[in-house]
């Protein structure tokens, strides 16, 4: 299929579908987005083109698309058009994607159910009348209902994998510093990643490989040490050797040791548990791979560490939507989670009680980073649930604590700075689950390998 068919089918879907979804924000001009994907498709004939050569992108309100409406889904925001565009849309531009416009999300990035945006609650195409989850909820949905092939999300706490597992797509958290943030209007600048959400992990990786890297603009930005998107190459169980075949050697023949995460602190809806257990058990029994129960110390305290260092940086960052420079000033047009991590941040960080909070948080931060580090010394990638319990009915009102107990085990990764990705794990009454497999700094390539597998098995 040519680059400028399958762009005039999703923009078709787009137009059908949308209104009753509202994952897409913005859509750029037809003609122009016609004309570019005859471009696109010249280049393919003439064997020019770039990694990302025919993939029909769509990307979340809080990255800079020049020319589009970097609106963090806010009414702060709502008129202010991007003037540069995000290294991440420099790059896929360079490669020849084709971004198609943006997409909805949580107001600021701040949820976890997709409700908070400033345009409207987002729809679940997987699930329908349930939450798609959040905060990059646009993008999950969009790439879930066929409406592009690759979507950007932001991760600060889980805001790709939560909405990636609630759709029944693929997201990535990559490493924290290995994909740039310039352009990005952060949330929490030292946890955000921009990653991909997509159906498959083999397209997930190719964005990854297209975005990563160092970049002179974020000066924490490091290059990763592997091509992501040659790791993905299918690893054939052991019974299935192939002289043919050499260097795609079997899982087992790696030694690899599957860990998966002791529960015995966190609250997990059954049904969800027993979906991830028959998964380790096919894959360990398919691929025979060692299996061994891992313990995070203290990981029940990720989310009550995540929230006060999220609140504290949140309420620094938005100190320059003060109405002069850009949009309206935020206290006053903003909804009602944005105003309490702001007015939580402001209050945490007050002289009088002189950073003892924000240094606590930090303190339990780098112990969660180095109880990770311990893990990983003794297995190569931790398996678990991607969220909690199964997405809620829109409009059903949950409390904060309950809405923030969807992050218990996205946060940790953030925090400990490593990468994880979220895929399906199959479905509980027709809802989708999400299986998370979390590897250590700069390991994606192992947690790619280990999703392509998952993938593999099937529903
Ligand atoms: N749900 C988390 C929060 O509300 C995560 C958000 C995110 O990752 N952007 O902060």
């Amino acid at each position: 299929m040519t680059t400028q068919s399958h762009l005039e089918e999703c923009l078709e879907k787009i137009k059908k579908e949308n209104p009753k979804i509202n994952a897409v924000l913005e859509l750029r001009n037809e003609k122009e987005l016609i004309e570019e994907a005859k471009k696109i498709d010249e280049k393919i004939r003439n064997k020019k083109a770039g990694k990302l050569a025919g993939k029909i992108v769509l990307v979340k309100a809080c990255i800079n698309v020049k020319g589009l409406h970097a609106s963090c889904a806010s009414k702060t925001l709502e008129n202010y058009i991007a003037t540069y565009d995000a290294t991440v849309v420099k790059k896929i531009k360079e490669e020849d994607g084709l971004i198609i416009g943006v997409t909805n999300m949580d107001e600021f990035a701040c949820g976890s159910s997709g409700e908070t945006s400033a345009f409207g609650v987002c729809q679940n195409p997987a699930a329908p009348g349930r939450i798609p989850g959040g905060s990059s909820s646009g993008s999950a949905a969009s790439v879930s209902a066929g409406f592009c092939d690759i979507a950007l999300g932001t991760d600060t706490g889980g805001s790709i994998r939560n909405p990636a597992s609630h759709c029944g797509v693929v997201g990535i958290k990559p490493t924290y510093a290995s994909v740039s943030r310039y352009g990005l209007i952060d949330l929490g600048m030292s946890l955000d990643q921009i990653g991909p959400l997509s159906k498959t992990v083999d397209d997930c990786a190719l964005m990854l490989d297209a975005i990563r890297g160092k970049d002179e603009r974020d000066s924490i930005s490091v290059d990763s040490p592997r091509d992501f998107a040659q790791s993905t190459t299918f690893p054939r169980p052991p019974s299935q050797k192939s002289e043919m075949n050499k260097q795609n050697c079997s899982l087992s023949e790696k030694n690899l040791t599957i860990g998966v995460l002791d529960i015995s602190e966190l609250k997990v809806e059954k049904e969800i548990q027993d979906l991830i257990d028959k998964k380790v058990e096919e894959l360990s029994k398919k691929y025979k791979l060692k299996v061994k129960k891992i313990k995070i110390d203290h990981i029940d305290l990720a989310v009550s560490t995540y929230y006060p260092l999220v609140y504290v940086e949140f309420f620094s960052g938005t100190r320059k939507f003060d109405g002069r420079r850009y949009g309206l000033k935020i206290e006053d047009s903003c909804g009602p989670e944005v105003l309490r991590r702001i007015l939580g941040g402001s209050e945490i960080t007050k002289a009088e009680y002189k950073g003892r909070n924000y240094f606590l948080a930090l303190k339990a931060k780098k112990f969660i980073e180095k109880q990770f580090e311990k893990a990983f010394k003794e297995v190569d990638v931790i398996i678990c649930p991607t969220v909690p319990k199964l997405p809620h009915k829109i409009g059903e009102s949950i409390s904060v604590e309950e809405m923030y107990a969807y992050d218990v085990f996205t946060t940790p990764a953030n925090l400990a700075g490593i990468c994880a990705i979220s895929l399906s794990a199959g479905k509980i009454d027709k809802i989708p689950v999400g299986i998370q497999i979390m590897a250590n700094k700069f390991e994606e390539e192992k947690m790619l390998q280990i999703a392509k597998v998952i993938e593999g098995l099937g529903e």
